[in-house]
């Protein structure tokens, strides 16, 4: 139960990560975090611990008693969890483009895809976020070592650095408590709405 998931908000209640259980309850205790009810009430680490005598629900064993497990947290202040470095990797790339190949559109099995770059290294192009995207491997095939100009493929969006890990909304796509729905627009909108670059 104490490694199991946590929604973190910021204080503006964006979601910014996935947490521990273990890990919300020393966040909640240090005064850094306050638990968040289906009401959107938050709760110290005192009254949250309180509500164990009037609420369902799973609950952690402590030695002052049974504590009701939060499955959403906010922070009580900005910049107190430091943002995590976005890793320039395959996986992320897969998730920041959703599986979906960037020129044809159509999602793709991992196996399917592969990593493009939209201006070839053979011309010039770099391997940054701004210069690589999933594709298949017709799609891959096809542009060779060509720009999508030259091979006559259309970009479906301008690739971009992701704010924020893509790797969470994988987890939010796999672990899905009922109290995170509420979040999880926001979660789509800032990562596809903030995100991109017109
Ligand atoms: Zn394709």
């Amino acid at each position: 139960m104490l490694n199991t998931s946590v929604l973190v908000l910021n204080r503006s209640y964006l979601p910014i990560q996935v947490t521990s259980v273990r890990r919300a309850f020393a966040l909640i205790y240090q005064g850094i975090a306050r638990a968040v009810n289906e009401r959107y009430q938050t709760f110290d680490f005192e009254s949250w611990a309180e509500l164990a005598k009037v609420r369902d629900g799973d609950t952690v064993g402590t030695l002052r008693g049974p504590i009701p497990v939060p499955r959403v947290i906010v922070l009580t202040a900005f910049d107190r969890v430091p943002k995590r470095h976005v890793r320039f990797s395959r996986i992320n790339i897969y998730a920041r483009d959703n599986f979906t190949c960037q020129y044809c559109g159509v999602r793709h099995a991992r196996s399917e895809l592969n990593l493009d770059h939209v201006v070839p290294r053979a011309q010039g192009g770099r391997s940054t976020w701004e210069n690589v995207v999933c594709s298949c491997l017709e799609c891959n095939r096809r542009k060779g070592n060509k720009t999508p100009a030259q091979a006559g493929l259309h970009l479906r969006r301008p690739p971009a650095r992701p704010r924020w890990t893509p790797l969470m909304n994988l987890m939010l796509s796999n672990v899905r408590y009922t109290e995170w729905r509420p979040f999880l627009n926001v979660v789509d909108a800032s990562y596809w709405n903030t995100e991109l670059v017109p």
